[in-house]
């Protein structure tokens, strides 16, 4: 028997002999008390190679059925390099596709990086066809279980057509085909109706995703009409004109300025009459334009986590969860956070041109193409942006007991600091910290809360 290398262990802040356990690879955790058996003796003289007592193995055999405790034979490295061949980067039970129907936004974000692409650029009919046809050969060839369907822009409900005539064609032939459909769309909530929300429902849409700035003065600051007057009361109120009708995934992106007012941002959306709307939420910081870039790209506005952040966007993280959670609002799970999109070879994004992205942080950046929506197959780029990471492992990485839910990182990140996608973007500090500070807060946290309930 021999101690799991994905293993993390977190002995509590606040009381001692409690030790929280968690496993990357297995994505286990758990909390154990020192009685009989005390924890790191029980690790010790496994490591050690010691007998048990009959307590001890007890224990032990339960942690190996989670994955702590492993045969001294299992070779774990290639436990998790077949887990992300197969599971990750190969596996074809769901096709994820993010779409770009347009470029144009009816908002001018202060720190918007498409803002200098911005446009009138919407996706060509001819394009949204051979769009439906790359999707529609990708379900007949894959047979994947479900497929989820990404609008992304500009705004997407400025091309509203295309939405529609892509969904009267997907949604129906999934359905026809017995495969899960799941679309939603990044917006800014501007447009959105009721009436266009009932639209989107029979389209097979079932979420949204909105962002605040912080509470309204913060936000009017940022999230600002062309002429330069705020958006905070209009996207409020449309999401409570359509509350109980779509899952919102709530988004929020701070720095120095705003990152106080999300408490209060917080507080007002628990009163809000969309609050039972709201499946996950995620604040994180306004990435700075990347200037210096060797990739050319100009900062990356994803949706997904990146986690190269400073100390201070770490702490405000873990402060906003903090609040989020108290307010029930869902904060998603900062320690299982990948492997990302880029690492698997069934999600795509399209640009408005058909051409094919790893992620939406390389989208219209020269040589990064990984195909187009002409072919099924991908280019020598698509292939060797997978196989970087399939197949070959960085140095770093290798031994490193984050890699099961990290990888090598955001391979958008390592590109634009050194123009080469087989170089990773070590996000160890974000987990080290984050690790060791949220797995006994989750559990306090949960605790308080069960307490509280258990007194109504
Ligand atoms: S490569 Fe980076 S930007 Fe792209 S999906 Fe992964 S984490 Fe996000
Ligand atoms: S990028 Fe850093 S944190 Fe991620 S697996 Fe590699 S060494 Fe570990």
């Amino acid at each position: 028997m021999k101690v799991s290398r994905y293993n993390f262990h977190v002995p509590s802040p606040k009381e001692a002999g409690v030790h929280f356990l968690y496993n990357s690879l297995h994505d286990n955790r758990i909390v154990l008390q020192d009685g009989d058996v005390t924890v790191d003796t029980l690790f010790s003289k496994i490591k050690e190679h010691r007998p048990l007592n009959p307590k001890e193995s007890l224990v032990a055999k339960d942690l190996k059925e989670m994955g702590y405790i492993v045969d001294e034979d299992v070779d774990e490295k290639r436990v998790f390099r077949q887990w992300l061949n197969q599971r990750v980067t190969n596996q074809n039970e769901i096709l994820t596709v993010t779409i770009l129907t347009t470029l144009a936004c009816n908002l001018r974000c202060t720190y918007c990086y498409e803002k200098e692409k911005l446009g009138k650029s919407r996706m060509s009919p001819e394009i949204l066809q051979q769009c439906v046809d790359w999707i529609k050969t990708r379900i007949r060839t894959m047979n994947p279980r479900k497929v989820n369907i990404i609008f992304f822009g500009g705004e997407p409900l400025i091309n509203m057509e295309a939405i529609r005539n892509f969904s009267k064609e997907v949604y129906p032939f999934c359905l026809e085909n017995k495969v899960e459909y799941s679309a939603g769309m990044a917006t800014n909530g501007i447009f959105l109706t009721p009436k266009i929300s009932d639209e989107l429902k029979d389209y097979g849409f079932d979420w949204i995703k909105i962002t605040f700035d912080g509470d309204r003065c913060e936000h009017d600051k940022k999230r600002i009409y062309k002429g330069g007057r705020g958006t905070f009361d209009k996207i409020f109120s449309n999401l409570e004109d359509i509350s109980g009708k779509l899952k919102i995934l709530l988004g929020g992106n701070f720095d120095k300025e705003n990152v106080e007012s999300f408490h209060s941002l917080v507080e007002r959306i628990s009163k809000s009459k969309f609050k039972n709307d709201i499946i996950a939420t995620n604040f994180k910081p306004i990435m700075p334009e990347m200037v210096e870039a060797k990739g050319e790209l100009k900062g990356i506005a994803s949706s997904c986590v990146h986690c190269t952040f400073q100390d201070f966007e770490i702490r405000k993280m873990m402060e906003l969860r903090e609040t989020t959670r108290k307010f029930d609002l869902h904060p998603t799970d900062p320690i299982n956070t990948g492997p990302c999109e880029y690492y698997r070879r069934n999600a795509v994004t399209i640009g408005i041109d058909g051409k094919l992205y790893k992620c939406i942080a390389f989208l219209g950046i020269n040589g990064t193409e990984i195909g187009d929506t002409a072919h099924q197959e991908f280019n020598e780029t698509g292939e060797a942006m997978l196989n970087a990471t399939a197949e070959h492992e960085h140095p770093m990485c290798e031994d490193c007991s984050f890699n099961p839910i990290c990888a090598g990182g955001c391979r958008a990140d390592a590109y634009n600091t050194t123009g080469d996608f087989k170089e990773i973007s070590c996000q160890r500090h974000y987990f080290n910290k984050t690790l060791t500070e949220e797995l006994p807060k989750e559990y306090y946290d949960a605790a308080e809360w069960a307490e509280q309930m258990g007194g109504v």
